[in-house]
């Protein structure tokens, strides 16, 4: 008897990101829709014949989408936004809810529906939007179609649907009907669906289904749960259907298992890879019928798996439930893997063995299921890996002793630095800055212009000297703009920075970098995570060069510029030898050796940008206060080695963190600017109920639309913060970087942006007599009720 290889999901976007040219291409109207189905079969196609050409013997369908697999989900329920149902063409349509469509032609101006973070991924999923009154139909045809040209080929697959659950959270109410009561109301009238559509792939002779339940490692409410058991009673109940693999990722079942092993279906899928733990537990209550799917390649990382250790765990299922219980799987769905190591010609061959992308996972999975009956197995390829994992573990090029000396030799005053008080002084008199000080997030326009030279220069078409020239010319013609614009605290441009993690990785040692790991972050966009595989050292100044030149053209305080310790982390593919914290802190270290250089090179001010701390937050609540600390820790180590008198500035976007305030606040940036204008501010409430201790910088103005605000609603959005926040402690900025904008809106945006804040600065000393230098000065709202 064997035991089955099984997958759960396969990268989309192809392996030289097909989908991404045949999407854009499309979107540009280069292409039309014929051209993009034909191009989205032959990926599908592509990726199923890799699938069964390594021995997988449950493959997906359906995990395929031309954007995403939640949007893709709402269409299957007829959950579209009536203001999308105008729009005919299907194809249209869906785009639409996905991007958004404006057609001045025909009066359309549509904006695309919500787009969220899944879990805690760099994948984006498309936010549904449900009625009150939401009624459900369903609208199998992409399904039963990808069953068909599986069929062609001579496959039966196993189609992936999102559970009804985990849909329902992760949809929203529409508009205005956001009450707080969940979306699971609806659920009762969403299951006769999901019964309609089990019947029909039970006619059509499917025998399996994957019904994707990620929400199950979440903590769970009594409403939670019992929604859970309504559905799987309702699904699970006499009807002729389809075999159910219950697919959990992302974490452990914990204090959800006996919901999940009660679900009546036939077999539930457990991520082994961040939860080996449960495997026990699992085993000693799982009962004499259900089959376990065993996630032990990690479907999230790069690393090839420790075969051996994957191999106890299976063994352990197998001897007790037998070969034809156990199903070998990755712990997710390989969409967060890039798709194939084998193009990776320029890594260095070492590391290069250390690391298994999608395609080498099926092989694994292959491999472990195929031993899955042996005691000791000591095939070519288990004898390899195992060669590859030691190799890996004694490497001196993953190993630096200086760097975990001094780790180990940290103490707690350096994460100290003296109070804010005494340092908002010194700093204030350093600066002299005026009430309502003007700046900005770091990144001016980055123009085809300055893509194209960078394209140049690494091409080797351009020189090493003219493109240094090339860059100085854009600093310099960024800063002189500046202070034409009359912004009180300037920055360099980032010119020279391709990306904020990459452009650090490439000056440290430890980081390594592929030319095709591609990952979908949503869409038709990619990231290609830095690969962290060994201990983090600086090489030697990685920023000061440029900071030093661009404050040399003026004699404002320039402002340094830094990508913080949590958020290289967490947009690299890290290390999985030791814990994230200890990798995290090797990263800290380096950037503070960087900030002491730049405060010596006369840099005043220092921002350390970290817009991912809010995204590294564990899934479970019970998880979080540890991984809050050590973030925390890493900022302070990386921000505490500098003088009073230098500002730390920090800069967070992309979430909400109205919940982790608290150790926002432990950071003790001495300014932070936050994005903002999109909410209109709420999240500025949730700074002033927190009493912020130290100084904040709204957003004023939403950089992610080309649109110029008008200086009144920045006057407005800065009246609003003023009335929460002290206004002494106040920044003015735009809510993120700049770099995705044209110079012309970018001018515009910020003569408008400098003008509020001087009419507001005028207003605000005329009227109440403010001077920044009041260090005890009140939000307004509190100064009008004494
Ligand atoms: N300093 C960076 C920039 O301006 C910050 C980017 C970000 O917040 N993601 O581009
Ligand atoms: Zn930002």
């Amino acid at each position: 008897m064997t035991v089955a290889a099984s997958n759960l999901g396969f990268p989309r976007i192809g392996l030289a990101r097909e989908l991404k040219k045949a999407l854009e291409g499309y979107w540009a109207g280069r292409s039309t829709a014929e051209d993009l189905q034909k191009d989205a079969l032959s990926l599908r196609k592509r990726h199923w014949l890799i699938m069964k050409e390594a021995g997988i013997h449950f493959i997906p369908s359906n995990d395929f989408s031309l954007y995403d697999h939640i949007l893709d989900a709402a269409e299957l329920f007829g959950v579209i936004p009536k203001r999308y149902q105008e729009i005919t063409d299907p194809l249209s349509r869906y785009f639409a809810m996905a991007r958004g469509l404006q057609d001045a032609a025909v009066g359309i101006d549509l904006q695309a529906l919500e787009m969220t973070k899944w879990f805690d991924t760099n994948y984006h999923y498309i936010v549904p939007e449900l009625e009150r009154q939401q009624t459900f139909t369903l609208s199998p045809e992409k399904i039963l179609r990808e069953i068909e040209e599986a069929r062609a080929l001579g496959l039966e697959v196993r189609p992936v649907i999102p559970g009804p659950v985990t849909f329902l959270k992760l949809s929203k109410w529409a508009g205005s009907q956001e009450t707080g009561d969940s979306t699971l109301k609806l659920l009762t009238a969403l299951l006769p669906c999901y019964r309609q559509l089990l019947g029909l792939l039970e006619q059509q002779g499917v025998s399996w289904i994957q019904l994707d339940e990620p929400c199950l490692t979440l903590d769970l409410d009594e409403l939670e749960r019992a929604a859970y058991r309504q559905a799987f009673a309702f699904l699970s109940g006499d009807q002729a259907r389809p075999r159910i693999v219950l697919t959990t990722y992302f974490g452990g079942l914990g204090d959800n298992l006996a919901l999940a092993l009660e679900s009546g279906f036939e077999a539930l899928h457990l991520d082994l890879v961040r939860a080996p733990e449960q495997l026990d537990s699992v085993l000693k209550e799982i009962g004499s019928k259900m089959i376990l799917s065993l996630g032990v390649v990690d479907g999230r990382n790069i690393w090839r798996t420790d075969l051996d250790r994957a191999h106890r765990l299976i063994r352990r299922a197998v001897t007790q439930l037998g070969t034809d219980r156990v199903i070998i799987a990755p712990s997710c769905a390989l969409l967060h893997s890039p798709v194939d190591l084998s193009r990776e010609t320029s890594l260095d061959p070492i590391i290069r063995s250390w690391l298994a992308f999608s395609t080498q996972k099926l092989h694994e999975i292959k491999a472990l299921a195929d031993a899955a009956t042996e005691n000791f197995p000591q095939n070519e390829f288990f004898v390899e890996a195992r060669h590859a994992v030691a190799t890996r573990a004694r490497s001196p090029l993953t190993c630096r002793p200086e760097v975990q000396t001094r780790l180990r030799e940290l103490t707690p005053a350096m994460l100290q630095r003296e109070p804010f008080v005494v340092r908002n002084r010194q700093q204030k008199q350093r600066l002299g800055l005026p009430l309502l000080p003007t700046t900005t997030i770091g990144s001016f326009p980055q123009t085809g212009d300055v893509r194209g030279a960078r394209a140049a220069w690494r091409a080797g078409r351009m020189s090493e000297a003219d493109y240094q020239e090339f860059l100085e010319k854009e600093t310099q013609n960024c800063v002189a703009r500046q202070e034409q614009l009359g912004l009180d605290v300037l920055v360099h441009g980032e010119f020279e920075r391709n990306d904020m993690v990459e452009y650090f990785g490439e000056q440290m040692e430890g980081f390594a970098f592929t030319e095709n790991g591609w990952v979908q972050s949503y869409g038709s966009r990619c990231v290609k995570p830095p690969v962290l595989y060994g201990d983090v050292r600086r090489t030697g100044p990685m920023t000061v060069a440029w900071s030093r030149y661009a404050q040399s053209l003026t004699t404002r305080p320039m402002k340094g510029m830094l990508t913080g310790p949590v958020t290289i982390l967490q947009w690299s593919f890290v290390r999985d030898d030791q814990p994230r914290s200890a990798t995290c802190m090797q990263l800290a270290l380096a950037l503070r050796d960087e900030l002491v250089d730049l405060e010596a090179a006369g840099i005043p001010i220092i921002q350390v940008d970290e817009p991912a701390v809010r995204e590294g937050l564990p899934l479970r609540r019970g998880e979080r206060s540890a991984y809050l600390q050590w973030a925390v820790d890493a900022f302070r180590l990386a921000t505490s080695g500098v003088r009073c008198e230098t500002q730390i500035h920090t800069h967070m976007c992309y979430a909400q963190f109205g919940d982790i305030l608290e150790a926002i606040a432990a950071m003790d940036a001495d300014v932070i600017s936050i994005e903002t204008s999109r909410s209109h501010m709420e999240l500025l409430q949730d700074f002033g109920h927190f009493q912020y201790p130290n100084e904040v910088g709204p957003g004023v103005y939403d950089i992610h639309s080309p649109r110029v605000p008008t200086q009144e609603e920045m006057e407005e959005l800065l009246q609003r913060a003023a009335e929460v926040l002290p206004v002494a402690r106040l920044w003015v900025n735009p809510d993120c970087g700049l770099k995705t904008r044209g110079w012309p809106e970018v001018e515009a945006a910020l003569a408008r942006m400098v003008a509020a804040a001087k009419r507001t600065r005028e207003r605000l000393t005329e009227t109440s007599g403010y001077r920044r230098q009041d260090d005890s000065s009140q939000p307004l709202s509190q100064n009008a009720s004494t």
